[in-house]
């Protein structure tokens, strides 16, 4: 079998050679972390937005859609805590010059001795057949055993330092546990230092006018500042939702893994807001229910999974996040907290302005808790990409390159293609075209062999490609090819649209989620 590695990078390059994904700037030899979306990519893209958009504003009556501006008053970063403490701590190497964070050095070192532990208990597998008892070797072994208590006692320093925010202590066990860097081999390091992760600009046209401003890191403070604007004028009453999709923007020390990590990236975040002490009870909710609109794509129920953090931000009450199995293991997509009332009462704080709700029910008026969704659309672009991938061996010995992309989000849905480009097919072809084009992303094609047209449309991931024949000019009947099965049937014109329809609609993805 393929190594995760390899498949990750065939999928890198997949993306770019078929128009998903482009490195930002690339006759300029790019731009670290940044990315451009292509011509299929900014269809899918807009495809998963639209489902979370519609998932949210359409099936939920008391959840509507903002778009907030992405500079916002330098003062709500103070009152949000971005400014004192969205931080990474960094680490250079002297001999390599390379930039790294200190925190991921230590973890990756965790990572080496959990995989040590691991790579023993495969051989004993091995060695000991059916009769090997997993639980009891790992109790029993005297590396195993040695190798655990070094993960642990590594472990639980660096998670001291990491909370006690100590950076000459993440230093230190970066020199005890001898951590060398990667690229140089050397431990020659500088200290830690923290680095703020916002970009900041300036806003006004003379140099005594000027203000400091923000790129903001997430879209979510554009919700809560607008918290009042929304309730008063939407006549909403609690509990209901804020949802907004938009671009954030990160000094990521280390961007790593393609698009998973970029400076620049999107997201779409909802803000529920709720009566204090029924917060727990509506973490649960949006926890089972963010699952299922990941999974109603069918993408495989085995790749999703929780991971309930232990360790909360000071203001949050419960925090779990939607982790993803790409080709280098489960990863966060998704993070759903329950942040109390910590954003709303921060903000009234720093502006001034009294933020509560009256609740007519209960006679009287409260701060709101915030319950969040908050998902990296590029992330899960990511994710569909490389759970949709794959490289097939067909019968005969023949090879192709197939994206089983969910239908709903394929970029183009149907290819229309006339078997030669003479005899009527082209125009045939084309009026199939124009009849299908005011409901489903469709494309014309008449160069090369069909067969040749049939991979390029596997490759992006079209669900159908429907190609005209001699057959089709007697009795209005085209072939039908399916992307997945190959299988091709004879289908009338006139039946296509609830066809591609039953099988693309994003409306029968939705209607999973009720
Ligand atoms: P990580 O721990 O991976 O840095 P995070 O916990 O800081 O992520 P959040 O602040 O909770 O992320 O942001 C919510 C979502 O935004 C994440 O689940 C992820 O999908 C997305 N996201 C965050 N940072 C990035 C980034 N640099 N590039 C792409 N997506 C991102």
């Amino acid at each position: 079998m393929a190594k995760q590695e390899d498949v990750f990078k065939k999928i890198v390059s997949h993306a770019k050679e078929y128009g998903f994904v482009f490195p930002s700037s690339e006759i300029y030899d790019g731009l670290g972390a940044v990315y451009d979306y292509a011509q299929n990519g900014v269809e899918l893209k807009n495809n998963i937005k639209r489902y979370w958009w519609e998932a949210m504003t359409l099936l939920h009556e008391n959840i509507v859609g903002i778009d907030s501006a992405i500079f916002m008053h330098p003062t709500i970063w103070k009152a949000s805590g971005h400014v004192d403490a969205f931080n990474d701590p960094l680490i250079d190497n002297r001999d390599s010059k390379k930039r790294y964070r200190a925190d991921v050095l230590i973890e990756d070192e965790i990572a080496k001795i959990e995989e040590k532990m691991n790579k023993e208990c495969e051989k004993a597998a091995k060695r000991f057949g059916d009769k090997f008892d997993e639980a009891m070797f790992r109790q029993t072994n005297p590396r195993v055993l040695e190798n655990q208590k070094k993960r642990d006692e590594l472990h639980a320093r660096y998670e001291k330092a990491m909370n006690d925010n100590d950076l000459a202590e993440l230093k230190q066990i970066i020199v005890d546990y001898e951590i060398v860097d990667p690229v140089s081999g050397t431990k020659n390091w500088t200290d830690v230092r923290q680095f703020n992760l916002m970009f900041k600009t300036q806003m006004g046209s003379s140099a005594d006018s000027t203000m400091d401003v923000y790129l903001r890191p997430e879209t979510a403070q554009g919700i809560f500042v607008n918290f009042l604007n929304v309730q008063k004028t939407g006549r909403m009453r609690i509990p209901f939702g804020i949802a907004q999709i938009g671009k954030a923007f990160r000094n990521e020390i280390v961007a790593r893994q393609f698009i998973f990590r970029m400076r620049e990236f999107e997201q779409m975040e909802m803000q529920f807001f709720v009566r204090p002490g029924e917060e727990l009870k509506w973490f649960e909710f949006w926890r089972e229910t963010r699952l299922r609109w990941h999974k109603a794509l069918g993408l495989g129920d085995e790749k999703y999974r929780f991971h309930d953090h232990e360790k909360l931000a000071h203001y949050a009450n419960a925090a779990t996040d939607i982790e993803f199995k790409m080709p280098f293991g489960f990863k966060e997509v998704e993070g759903i907290h329950s942040r109390t009332d910590f954003d709303l009462s921060q903000h009234a704080k720093y502006s001034g302005k009294k933020i509560q709700y009256f609740d007519a029910e209960l006679n009287e008026s409260y701060t709101p808790y915030v319950i969040e969704t908050s998902i990296g659309v590029d992330r899960m672009f990511l994710s569909v990409m490389c759970s949709s991938y794959e490289d097939q061996q067909l019968e005969g010995g023949d090879t192709r390159v197939v994206l089983h992309l969910p239908k709903a989000l394929a970029p183009i849905k149907c290819a229309i293609l006339p078997l030669v480009r003479k005899d009527g097919m082209p125009e045939k072809a084309h009026e199939i075209m124009n009849m299908l084009k005011f409901d489903f992303a469709c494309y014309y094609e008449d160069k090369d062999t069909v067969g040749k047209r049939y991979r390029r449309q596997d490759a992006i991931g079209t669900p159908y490609c429907i190609t005209v024949d001699g057959q089709t000019l007697e009795d209005n009947t085209v072939t039908l090819r399916d992307r997945d099965t190959m299988q091709q049937q004879r289908v009338a014109i006139a039946d296509l649209p609830a066809i591609i329809s039953q099988e693309c609609s994003l409306n029968n993805v939705l209607r999973k989620l009720m």
